[in-house]
């Protein structure tokens, strides 16, 4: 699914075949979930292929790494070379890219000696569809900021994400919420939330979430658009029965919440403000745009 006989993935400096790319039984990384990565899409525009904010992403992903002690001797410029390389040597248009920073055999809880990366890549259409989620409150909580470096990408993490998402799945629901460890809204298992209320939109500050590059471009199109956000602790009785709510998130694109815990949203999603961010969000990446200030990504 994600590769065949052909993939060609850049490892550890090189241009390999991912079927015979290698790595070491004993890695820190394996053991521990201790590495970082990134989620990064590409679309194919009317520019071409281009890809969505990888600086921003190659910056997360050296931030991630040196908030955690594994080491980053890479340089991001070089960084989106490479991932441009990867996706023409896979004749990849609108594509999936992941970076993933593994570090070298270490058993003890100690910070990496040494790491290695890999940027791979595999085909993923544009979505921004119509589909509406039916979510549900989390019985786990989201990772707490006293206990982890919530603001970085980090893969154990997603041991957090994987709990809830198999969860909902299991009964029945499409997504997750997280709530933090004081019971506010957190974010998805892997996006942001947006929850319209009286025509303002509200996500959680910034504290107990990864703040998402797509967030930061939602607040963005807001602004262009004249639509006041508003980042603040929220409770999951103030986002039920909301007028609206969507998730964000490099994979999710804009995507609505029908309902959460089975109440759903008031208004049609057609009339909904993340109706409208979601065109302008899918006019951004696909550089469609004739405004200026939204075509610059
Ligand atoms: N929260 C979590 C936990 C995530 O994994 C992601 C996906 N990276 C997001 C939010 C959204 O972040 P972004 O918009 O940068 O993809």
């Amino acid at each position: 699914m994600y590769y065949d006989q052909n993939t060609i993935i850049h490892f550890n400096g090189e241009f390999v075949k991912a079927s015979e790319a290698k790595t070491d039984l004993y890695g820190q990384s394996l053991h521990y979930g201790y590495a970082a990565f990134e989620g990064i899409r590409a679309y194919n525009t009317q520019n071409g292929v281009k890809i969505f904010k990888p600086f921003e992403h190659y910056e997360r992903l050296k931030y991630s790494c040196e908030s955690v002690g594994i080491p980053y001797p890479y340089n991001t410029d070089e960084l989106i070379e490479i991932s441009y390389e990867v996706l023409k040597r896979n004749n990849l248009q609108d594509a999936y890219i992941r970076p993933l920073v593994i570090c070298t055999p270490n058993m003890s809880l100690t910070k990496g000696k040494e790491s290695q990366l890999l940027i791979a890549a595999w085909d993923w259409g544009a979505y921004l569809g119509d589909k509406m989620l039916d979510i549900a409150v989390s019985s786990f909580r989201r990772i707490s900021p006293a206990s982890f470096k919530v603001d970085a990408k980090v893969s154990g993490h997603y041991i957090n994400s994987i709990m809830a998402t198999q969860e909902a799945k299991d009964l029945g629901y499409d997504e997750a919420l997280l709530l933090d460890v004081n019971g506010f809204v957190a974010e998805g298992p892997g996006a942001n939330i947006f929850v319209e209320r009286e025509g303002v939109l509200y996500t959680p500050q910034l504290g107990s979430i990864l703040p998402g590059i797509t967030r930061a471009t939602v607040i963005e199109i807001c602004s262009e658009l004249g639509i006041e956000v508003v980042e603040k602790q929220l409770l999951p009785e103030e986002v039920k029965g909301a007028d609206s709510a969507f998730y964000v998130g490099t994979a999710a694109e804009v995507i609505g919440i029908g309902s959460l815990d089975r109440v759903p949203f008031t208004k049609a999603w057609s009339e909904a403000l993340g109706s409208k961010v979601q065109k302008a969000y899918k006019t951004l990446v696909l550089e469609k745009s004739h405004t200026p200030e939204l075509a610059v990504a």
